[in-house]
């Protein structure tokens, strides 16, 4: 149906029609007043959103942007980096890193898994020199439907002494960050995630630790460049022409996140995955990663039945129903199918969609109970 369509995909997500409205209006000039003043009130709010009194800086760039932006301001060549790969997008860190000419270190774990504990303080503590300048790490690793247990690996990064480039692209805004307790140096995270507006903007938290490492990097990016984003952020505006009509929706989705509140947005983010979770279950699918203790509340990964092709799923999804999901990346193409409950996502949505995965699955010849998935959802609400 026309203008129906229900992107269930880790970004972009759904946006509200409040955003659309803002992004629909004359833009603005860049050096206005007027525009100073949304600026301003959006670098607070981002501070709120990022739980941090650190700066927070906008780029027009989309989230590897961000990830680039972090990297280029703080290594130098030669620089010792070990990168916790648990899947695509913490790859994409240590890929980053060797183009700044560092030397990469991966810690990689099977995809599907996260970092142990145990196995990172073995590393660090070899490490008595305190070679290693910077770990990278992915906190909600979109790939897979992962999260990390980030708090605890971050004490064990804190106690060696690197830096910490933290991955919050789908966790900002839906699960718990806390940057400056925690002793995260630098976190980012993308406007088409958990801000509810569309693709087109990154975001980066620096912490006082990640400043210093970029007065001493010798090539840092110009685009990007931490102090010029400074320079600005201290004067309610930007190095450079930034995506205004994208600004001004941002700065109504904050508002909106103000208003739900932050307690709320995680708490519903928790409630939308685990509910999907159990639904997942009930209809004798499975779960990619099998704990709920490890499970992104923003990307669910489930694996087809036998016989099903992920490529059916997502086409009588879309056709019958104009629910997009994902397929899986890379090597998990065709393996996965990965659905969203990130961002501008209410039950009700959910609801709809494991319905939809019903009938779809049913009509591909699938053995599923017709709201098997949906009693299980709704009985994880009351
Ligand atoms: C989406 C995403 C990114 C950034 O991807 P872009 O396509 O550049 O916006 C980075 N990390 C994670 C975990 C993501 O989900």
């Amino acid at each position: 149906m026309r203008d129906k369509q229900f992107l269930m995909i880790p970004g972009p997500t759904p946006v509200p029609q409040t955003a659309l409205l803002e992004m629909g209006k004359a833009p603005m000039g860049h050096r206005s007043t007027e525009f100073s003043a949304i600026l301003k009130e959006i670098y607070a709010d981002l501070k709120w959103l990022f739980q941090t009194k650190n700066n927070v800086f906008i780029f027009t760039a989309s989230g590897t942007g961000a990830m680039e932006a972090a990297l280029s301001n703080i290594l130098n060549p030669g620089d010792k980096v070990l990168s916790l790969v648990i899947g695509n997008f913490g790859e994409r860190l240590a890929k980053i890193s060797t183009t700044r000419g560092a030397d990469v270190e991966r810690m990689v774990v099977d995809f599907g898994k996260t970092i142990d504990i145990n196995a990172l303080k073995e590393r660090l503590a070899k490490d008595v020199n305190k070679e290693i300048k910077v770990v990278t790490l992915t906190h909600s690793e979109t790939s897979t439907g992962c999260a990390n247990p980030i708090k605890d690996l971050l004490a064990v990064i804190k106690e060696h002494g690197a830096l910490s480039v933290v991955d919050g692209v789908t966790s900002v805004g839906a699960m718990e960050v806390k940057p400056d307790e925690w002793g995260i140096d630098i976190l980012i995270s993308g406007s088409q995630k958990g801000f509810m507006i569309p693709p087109g903007l990154s975001f980066l938290m620096a912490s006082d630790r990640a400043m210093k490492a970029y007065e001493e990097c010798k090539y840092p990016s110009f685009y990007f460049d931490f102090a010029a984003h400074k320079k600005n952020l201290e004067k309610d505006t930007t190095p450079y022409t930034p995506a205004v009509s994208l600004i001004c929706a941002l700065n109504a989705t904050l508002k909106m996140m103000k208003e739900e509140g932050l307690d709320n947005i995680y708490a519903r983010h928790k409630r939308l995955a685990l509910g999907l979770r159990k639904a997942i279950r009930a209809m004798g699918l499975k779960l990619f990663v099998d704990d709920d203790n490890f499970a992104s509340y923003s990307i669910t990964a489930i694996l087809p039945p036998e016989g099903i092709s992920v490529a059916d799923i997502r086409k009588g999804l879309k056709e019958d129903f104009d629910i997009v999901v994902a397929d899986g990346q890379n090597d998990l193409k065709g393996k996965i199918f990965r659905m969203g409950t990130l961002g501008y996502v209410c039950e009700r949505d959910v609801i709809g969609s494991i319905g939809a995965l019903e009938l779809t699955l049913k009509k591909l010849g699938a053995n599923i109970e017709l709201g098997s998935g949906v009693k299980a959802f709704l009985e994880s609400l009351i």
